[in-house]
């Protein structure tokens, strides 16, 4: 029998990403990470960030959910703290969709604008041996899955597996949800802004910022936010045939809200002892990024996207730091879902959105699942341990 444990971090980066599991496979170490960014000021995060890993360890894959700041830009301070990115993958943009991007992050010295551009100079650009290059692999969107050899492209869906023992009974699977009513809506908005026709979006937009019209873009940017952020790549980590021999162990480090906002070491000590751990036999879990859950169509949910591994779930994350525009309770559970799950939220002490709503909390508290709230302090950290 494989003999595999697992350690699945939720590092406390604030209003922001950066999750990351450890496989152990027979002593063969296999990290992946998912998102890497925090837009919270403390120089407390990059201090995580750098010693989240060991200089030598290598990163097997980085899933990045999509091009936001607050995901994607401690990267670059990652890729410097370990030996080396093995794989990319990202949610594959439509060229319309890449070309709007750039032009809303203007700051062509930002690492997002980098990113988006080019991701495989991105990873690549430091380039000194043929062995460290990081291959970067594009996953298309759910509704335009045209069969191809290349092998930097994935459908959604797709299966990735731990190439250190063919019998790991493991996989991580991408899924790039593509809103096609959201892109028309982001349509209608620009040309009735810019009163041009589609042809003419990119064009007026660059000439916008040819011209140095920043707080015109500012202005249609800050009306579309919700529009173009939430495209955002789930990926699905856990069992691949129905398993429930998993034994699996989380802290349970989610003090009262008040308790966040006015810290101390002494309060920390009495929750700790008056809140219980978790246990469970499952292992699954669903990172979701910023996606929005409302987006997606009424007869679809978490269950009729990942069906049989959706049985394998113990951990959603819960989207957007647990905005309220973006969660809805029933996509989570689908039909006749009784399940309880630990429910992961990134979020920043002091963000100005008001996140997590109050409303989302009280969705999940109600159905008897667990809202687990990780924030910039130290002891927000949330890990999971997992032994088959
Ligand atoms: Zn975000």
């Amino acid at each position: 029998m494989v003999n595999h444990k697992i350690t699945r971090f939720f590092h406390p980066v604030g209003q922001g990403a950066f999750y990351s599991e450890r496989h152990l496979v027979n002593e063969a170490q296999f990290n992946i990470v998912y998102d890497c960014g925090s837009s919270s000021a403390s120089n407390y995060i990059d201090k995580v960030i750098k010693t989240s890993f060991n200089r030598d360890d290598c990163i097997d894959i980085l899933f990045i959910s999509h091009f936001d700041a607050d995901h994607v830009n401690k990267i670059s301070l990652l890729l410097k703290n370990v030996r080396h990115i093995k794989k990319v993958v990202y949610p594959l943009l439509t060229f319309n969709e890449k070309e709007l991007l750039k032009v809303f992050y203007s700051d062509k010295n930002s690492d997002e604008w980098h990113l988006i551009d080019n991701p495989d100079l991105f990873f690549n650009k430091h380039l000194n041996s043929k062995n460290d290059k990081t291959m970067v692999i594009g996953v298309m969107a759910h509704d335009y899955q045209e069969k191809n050899n290349d092998e930097n492209i994935l459908t959604s869906g797709a299966h990735i597996g731990i190439d250190i023992d063919k019998k790991i009974n493991w996989v991580f699977i991408p899924y790039n949800y593509h809103s096609t009513s959201r892109v028309e809506k982001l349509k209608q908005i620009l040309m009735e802004d810019l009163n041009v026709t589609e042809e003419k979006i990119i064009v007026t937009l660059n000439l916008y910022l040819s011209q140095n019209k920043t707080r015109e873009i500012k202005k249609i940017y800050n009306q579309l936010e919700d529009t173009i952020n939430n495209n955002s790549m789930l990926v699905y980590s856990g069992p691949n045939n129905e398993c429930s021999n998993y034994s699996s162990y989380s802290n349970n480090h989610t003090p009262p809200l008040e308790l966040l906002r006015n810290f101390s070491h002494q309060s920390y000590l009495k929750y700790c002892c008056t809140y219980h751990d978790y246990f469970s036999n499952l292992a699954g879990c669903i990172y979701t990024g910023d996606i929005d859950f409302n987006h997606f169509k009424k007869e679809e949910s978490l269950e009729t996207i990942y069906q049989k591994h959706y049985k394998n779930v113990i951990i959603i994350q819960v989207p957007h730091h647990g905005s309220r525009k973006s969660f809805n309770i029933n996509f989570m559970l689908g039909k006749n879902n009784t399940k309880k799950y630990l429910c992961p939220i990134s979020v920043g002490n002091n963000n100005i959105y008001g996140h997590p709503g109050g409303c989302v909390l009280n969705d999940i508290i109600m159905q008897g699942s667990v809202p687990i709230l990780i924030t910039e302090n130290i002891g927000s950290l949330f890990y999971q341990f997992i032994r088959l």
